[in-house]
């Protein structure tokens, strides 16, 4: 028998349900997983919390971002780390 050693090469990976990489149980650490906390919004920013300035001219559903850091682009990597989430715990 000769057999290929390739049992190492498929570690499981589990999806995280959070960022929605698969990422091995293995290497799962605290900032493992970038993501942003709030939603991306599309509104008006708060006059308190100016992250971005509409000019005279720019439409209102140019304000758009994510409601915890202010990231205009939806695919902004996230401003915060953890571990990621699998599916299977909670
Ligand atoms: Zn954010
Ligand atoms: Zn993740």
């Amino acid at each position: 028998m000769d057999k290929t050693s390739s049992g190492e090469a498929q570690l499981k990976l589990r999806l995280c349900k959070r960022c929605k990489h698969h990422y091995s149980p293995s290497s799962n650490i605290p900032t493992s997983c970038r993501f942003h906390p709030s939603f991306f919004v599309c509104r008006r920013h708060d006059d308190q919390k100016r992250y971005y300035e509409l000019g005279p001219d720019d439409p209102t559903y140019a304000a758009k971002f994510y409601d915890c850091c202010g990231a205009e682009d939806v695919e902004a990597p996230g401003c915060t780390t953890s571990f990621h989430i699998s599916y299977d715990e909670e």
